[in-house]
């Protein structure tokens, strides 16, 4: 492993343009788990059961007590980790532009990040599906489920769920940063998730390369990863900035 990173920190010093896509991997050092994986949630859950609009909007309270309500006590807890942080100090140095976060857990902001993109939006705050009030999910209580809207509106999180569309301007954005890098770092996803998956391949077919941080190889890794660093998210950045430090 030690010569993948010797290449990263020797891709990423010598990039003009550096753009992340990150999945839930990254956040499995804080604590969140991931859906897909080793002790993933969908070990417990069906995805289409619980994080489908349709279910949602079916039966809402049945969903806010299997899924949102876990999410918000793990997600009330959780900081940033070492992925986080030296995501936030790549930007900081001018290296990496912007982040591409599948993440709904605002932790990349947390960490000091500036450019972040949400592509599946943040559990960070609810919305009153009747008048679009929106509310910090750490300020909602939850005597009552599903949590109601002072307009008395079933409160859901400002994510996008399964069957919803993708909000245009961080589909937009991210296309954009995906053709213009020169250097994508491809994060703790599985790339199974749509259209996310894509962002990697748009960046690969405008000539960037993709570097992939990940314990294990995804559908990207043969045919549009450069290369994969076998790895935990935050240890793997944390050698590839310290390589970078030795090399400046
Ligand atoms: P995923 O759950 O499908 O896949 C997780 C990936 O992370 C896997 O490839 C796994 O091998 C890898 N991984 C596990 N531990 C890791 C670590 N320590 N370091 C690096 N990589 C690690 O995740 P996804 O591709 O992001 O897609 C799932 C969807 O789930 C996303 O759209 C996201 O919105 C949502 N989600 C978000 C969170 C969060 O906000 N933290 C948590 C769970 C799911």
């Amino acid at each position: 492993m030690a010569d993948l990173i010797k290449r990263a920190a020797e891709d990423l010093s010598a990039a003009k343009m550096v753009t992340a896509l990150t999945g839930a991997g990254v956040s499995v050092e804080s604590g969140i788990p991931p859906f897909r994986g080793k002790g993933g949630l969908w070990e417990k859950y069906d995805p289409m059961e619980v994080a489908h609009i349709d279910s949602f909007m079916q039966n809402p309270e049945k969903v806010w007590n299997l899924l949102f309500k876990d999410m918000k006590a793990v997600l009330d807890k959780a900081a940033p980790n070492d992925c986080h942080k030296g995501l936030a100090k790549l930007e900081k140095l001018g290296i990496l532009k912007t982040i591409i976060t599948q993440n709904v857990d605002g932790l990349h902001q947390k960490a000091g990040s500036g450019d972040v993109i949400e592509f599946h939006g943040n559990m960070a705050w609810q919305r009153c599906m009747d008048c679009n009030k929106r509310y910090a999910t750490s300020s909602i209580n939850l005597n009552q489920i599903p949590p109601r809207c002072s307009c008395d509106g079933i409160l859901r999180p400002d994510a996008v769920l399964f069957g919803e569309m993708i909000p245009p301007d961080a589909l937009w954005r991210s296309r954009k940063v995906a053709t213009d890098c020169d250097v994508m770092l491809v994060i703790g996803t599985s790339a199974i998730v749509q259209p996310a998956a894509l962002i990697p391949i748009i960046a690969k077919e405008s000539g960037a390369k993709v570097i992939e941080i990940n314990p294990e190889p995804t559908p990207l890794t043969d045919d549009i990863s450069d290369y994969l660093i076998r790895g935990i998210a935050g240890d793997v950045m944390r050698r590839i900035l310290s390589q970078m430090e030795k090399m400046l």
